[in-house]
C-alpha cells in the first residue's frame, strides 16, 4: 500500500520536475508522518525514504526514541516557545519559524547543545487568517535579518502553506509569491536556498513552483485518524 503510494508519488514528482526542466534530485520528499504509528515509518525506511516531518513536539521526541535509522526529521508544525527545548536537539530542520520570539528561543536551546539549527521561516501566502505566518514585508525582513546574525540559527529558506482548495490558480500564486520572496531576500544579501512548499493536493504545481522540499502525508500514508 505504502510501496504503491510511494511509486506513484515518484513518478509525479519527476512528471513535475519535466514540466519545469527541474532535475528531480533538487526535490526533497519529506514523509509527514504525524498520527502514524513507528510500525509505518520503518516500512517507509524500508522503502528508501529518509525524511521525516512531524508537527507535535512529544511525538517527534518519542518517534525519534524509538526510531534508531539514520533518517533526518522534519519540524513542519506551529512550534510553541515551551516546546523548542523538546525540537532542537532532534530536528535537522525546523520549517515553521514565524516571529523573532521563537528564533530567540531556537537561539538559546540550539547554542546550549552547541548545534546551529537550520530553520525556514513561514511566510503566510495566502492572506488567511487560518493559518500561521509572516505577512508583513518589513517584518519579514527584520525577522530574516535577526536569524540571519544569530549565531547558532542557520536560516535555509522559507515555509508556506497553500489553501485547501482545488483552484490551480490560486495554489500557483501562493508558491510564486514565496518563490519571489526568496529571490528579492538572496538580492538583499541572504542565502537562501530551500523553499519548503506543497502538500497531498498541490505539490505538483509547488514543484513546477521551484520547491526543493514537498511535505507530503495523506498521498503516501493514507488518510489520519485523529481519534486514534
Ligand atoms: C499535515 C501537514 C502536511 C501534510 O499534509 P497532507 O495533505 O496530508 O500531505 C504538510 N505540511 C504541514 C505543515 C502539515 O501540518
Amino acid at each position: 500500500m505504502i510501496k504503491e503510494n510511494y511509486l506513484n508519488i515518484i513518478e509525479n514528482i519527476n512528471q513535475a520536475c519535466k514540466n519545469a526542466g527541474r532535475d528531480s534530485s533538487t526535490v526533497r520528499l519529506v514523509a509527514v508522518s504525524k498520527t502514524k504509528p513507528v510500525d509505518v515509518i520503518r516500512e517507509a525506511i524500508q522503502l528508501g525514504l529518509k525524511d521525516f516531518g512531524e508537527n507535535k513536539a512529544q511525538e517527534l521526541k518519542s518517534k525519534v526514541a524509538q526510531i534508531t535509522n539514520d533518517i533526518t526529521w522534519h519540524f513542519i508544525g506551529h512550534l510553541q516557545t515551551n516546546k523548542v527545548k523538546d525540537v532542537v536537539p532532534v530536528a535537522e530542520y525546523i520549517h515553521a519559524v514565524d516571529s523573532i520570539k521563537l528564533a530567540k528561543e531556537i537561539n538559546k536551546r540550539a547554542l546550549k547543545i552547541e548545534k546551529k539549527q537550520k530553520i525556514l521561516l513561514e511566510i503566510n501566502t495566502s492572506l488567511e487568517a487560518s493559518k500561521f505566518g509572516l505577512i508583513d514585508e518589513s517584518e519579514i525582513m527584520e525577522t530574516a535579518l535577526f536569524c540571519a546574525n544569530a549565531e547558532n540559527l542557520n536560516l535555509v529558506g522559507l515555509m508556506t502553506m497553500a489553501p485547501y482548495t482545488g483552484e490551480e490558480k490560486i495554489l500557483r500564486n501562493c508558491f510564486i509569491k514565496l518563490r519571489s520572496l526568496k529571490e528579492k531576500l538572496n538580492k538583499e544579501g541572504f542565502n537562501l536556498t530551500e523553499l519548503s512548499m506543497g502538500m497531498t493536493n498541490d505539490y505538483k504545481i509547488a514543484i513546477e513552483e521551484g520547491a526543493t522540499m514537498i511535505r507530503i502525508g495523506t498521498a503516501l500514508f493514507g488518510e489520519r485518524n485523529y481519534q486514534g
